[in-house]
Parts: structure tokens; sequence; C-alpha cells
């Protein structure tokens, strides 16, 4: 068993369906591990992608993580009976030498890497990706267990934000999505009150609203937008203040009633841990966002989730930060509560497979081996290009 390429390369990716409209020099790396497995004549690639909101990192993946992976052989990468690739080995190949601590965004090359491993060894074992990592992890799926999902999207639009965002709330209701979560904390509260305002009226009520402060406040603005927000009874607050503001956090924890989501910007076990001692959050109403790419893939990710789930924190409160397939996976195979999806922003990797839609704020994974990107024919051929597919 051998990876014989890895090719990856950088591409722009947009907060916007639009993607003319200025997105920050937001980008993100994609990723091809070609195996020396071969199926119907063809060698099994996997496809991979840094997720979303934090930068490519080609540098890394060159330098580091992806020649250890070419330069591994047998037992390093493989099952026990070297029939597949084994994705925890390969990870433990990725991880050989790195220090703990100081994740920098180091997390974010690995975790995209992972994501094409996970991909090529799912198609190895001919199961779409939730039914392989389920058995990877000891689980079982329901046979029929759709998972709940929110659209996640509402950033700040350069020009007539409360109109542009109330016609993408239309779409996305048009789209079958009756969840939704958008930006805060960009503009003054007054301005982000209307934003709020515009998007309740498009949904059912306020409790199918997420507000996501993209851990823009202070600790005073933090509080003030809590009293603020408190009265709506919103689905829930998220990265209400700095990531590692935990005091903060803990004291909004203490007077807000609504749910508060956090752990999107932390990407560890110990990082998890210090979350949960010291950040206030309540087991029984509270939401775990950590994204499975960003925390150094799924090996990092099952790893606080099991964590977690044994200092007493139910899996129904992970909604994974990332609105693409792989995260749907990932919560339909690890009993999660639910998934965020994209179906405007961040296209092409956003979303669910084409001509797919939520019945009853549910979906179902592809059940194409793998991942199932090829379900999504701008992603696909994006990923084809890079392998010369
Ligand atoms: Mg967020």
């Amino acid at each position: 068993m051998r990876i014989v390429d890895i090719r990856h390369d950088v591409v722009p990716i947009s907060r916007y369906s639009d993607p003319a409209l200025p997105s920050g020099g937001l980008d993100t790396s994609i990723a091809a591990v070609i195996t020396d497995v071969v199926r119907d004549g063809r060698p099994v690639v996997g496809y991979g992608f840094a997720s979303i909101g934090r930068f490519a990192q080609r540098g890394l993946i060159a330098d580091r993580f992806a020649p250890r992976l070419l330069h591994a052989t047998g037992a390093a990468l493989a099952t026990e009976d070297g029939a597949n690739l084994d994705p925890f080995s390969a990870w433990r190949t990725m991880m050989a030498g790195e220090k703990p601590g100081g994740h920098g965004e180091r997390c974010v090359a690995v975790g995209t890497l992972d994501m094409a491993i996970w991909d090529a060894a799912a198609k190895i074992a001919g199961l779409p990706l939730y039914r392989f990592l389920a058995q990877c992890t000891g689980r079982t799926p329901a046979a029929d267990a759709p998972v709940p999902v929110y659209a996640g999207g509402g950033y700040y639009y350069p020009a007539d934000d409360t109109e542009c965002l109330a016609e993408e709330l239309r779409r996305l209701r048009d789209m079958g999505y009756d969840r939704v979560k958008i930006k805060i904390a960009g503009k003054s509260f007054d301005q982000d009150l209307a934003r709020i305002d515009a998007a309740v009226e498009l949904l059912p009520d306020a409790g199918h609203l997420a507000v996501d402060a993209m851990n823009g406040y202070d600790a005073a603005a933090c509080r003030a937008a809590a009293g603020r927000l408190a009265p709506y009874g919103l689905w829930w607050f998220e990265d209400i203040c700095d990531p590692l503001d935990f005091e903060t956090q803990a004291a909004v924890a203490g007077v807000y009633g609504g749910a508060i989501a956090a752990g999107e910007a932390l990407f560890s076990v110990a990082e998890a841990r210090l979350l949960d001692r010291h950040g206030g959050l309540r087991r029984d109403r509270d939401i775990l966002l950590f994204d499975p790419v960003h925390c150094y893939g799924l090996p990092g990710y099952v790893a606080i989730v099991r964590d977690l789930e044994a200092h007493g924190w139910p899996r129904s409160a992970f909604w994974p930060h990332g609105g693409h397939l792989f995260c749907l996976h990932v919560v339909r195979a690890l009993g999660l509560g639910g998934a965020e999806v994209n179906p405007l922003c961040f296209q092409p990797f956003g979303g669910l497979p084409d001509g797919t839609a939520p019945e009853n704020g549910r979906v179902a994974p592809p059940e194409a081996p793998g991942i199932g990107f090829e379900t999504k024919a701008a992603l696909y051929r994006l990923f084809a290009s890079l392998a010369g597919g």
C-alpha cells in the first residue's frame, strides 16, 4: 500500500454566491491523494480541501506533511491485512516528530490531507464515508436517519446589506432551509438588530435563527450584545468573544439564558478541555462547533468528541463548523446533533449534492463511495483537474 502522488493547489473561495463580491482574499487548499490501488482500471484517488475560513496551507503541505505520506509504506499507511489505507496510521505518519501545542494552522494542513485519505480509504472499501467512518469508530449508523441541517451564510454585503440579506434568506427558504445562521458584530448593534429582524421575518420564528459574532466582540461589547439579543429567543449565539477569552464567555453564559455556540477556532483535545472547564458552557443547551478538518482531521476530531462525551457532553451538542459534504458524513457517522450546509456561499465547496434539497429540515449524505464529491459537478471538475482526470 502506497500513496504514489499528492497534488495540491490553492484556490480562491468566496463568502458570496456572487464571487465578484470582495471576500477578503480568502482561499483554501485542495488536494488529491493518488494511491497504488486500482479500481475499474484506474488508481483510486482521494480528494480533500482545507474546509472554510482559515486560508490555504500550501507551504506546510508541501514541506512537511505530503512528503511524510509519500515516503511511507506498509504498516505506516495500511490496515493490518494490507487491504486498505488506515487513516489513523496515515495520520500518525503525518504527525511524526510534531510537538504538542502551538497549533497555528498546521492543524488545517493535516486536516486537508486527512480528508483526502478518508475519501480514498472509503472508496477502496466501496462505502460512503459515513458508513466507513462508523465502521472504523465502532458505531452502527441507524438505517434511516437523515441529518438535521441548517443553512450557514448571511455575511455582510458591501452595499444594500439588509436588502441583500433578505434576498439571500428568501433563496435559502425556497431551497428548503428553515433554519439559518447569519453574521453579526461587524456593524453597530442597531444595524445588526435590523439584520436579525429582516431574517426572523422570513423564518418560522426567531428560534430558527442563529447569529455568529465571528469572535468580533470584546468583553464589554459581548455583554452588551447578549443583553440586546436575549429577548429574541434565538436558536444560538455563536463565537461570542475571542476564542480563548473563557472568562468573558463564562460571564455571559452566566446571564444569557439562550444557547451559546463555541469551539470553532479551537483545534485540540487540550483546548476543548479548557473550553469545557473554564468557558461556562452548559451541557443541557450549548453547542460545540469544532471543525472536523481544522482539528487535525478526523483522528483529532473524534478524540475531541470522545473526550467531551466522557465528561458528560451529549453527542447532540456537536454541530460541526464547515457546511460541506465531509461534515455531513461525519455528523451521520458519529451520531452528532446536526450539520451546517453552505448552499450559496463558499462554492463550489459548500452545499449538498447537485439536485439534493433538505426535506423537513433533514438530509442524508450521498451513497456514492467516499465523500461523494463526484455528486457535485463543479467541485468534481476542480478536483479532477488537479488529478489529471
Ligand atoms: Mg462561527
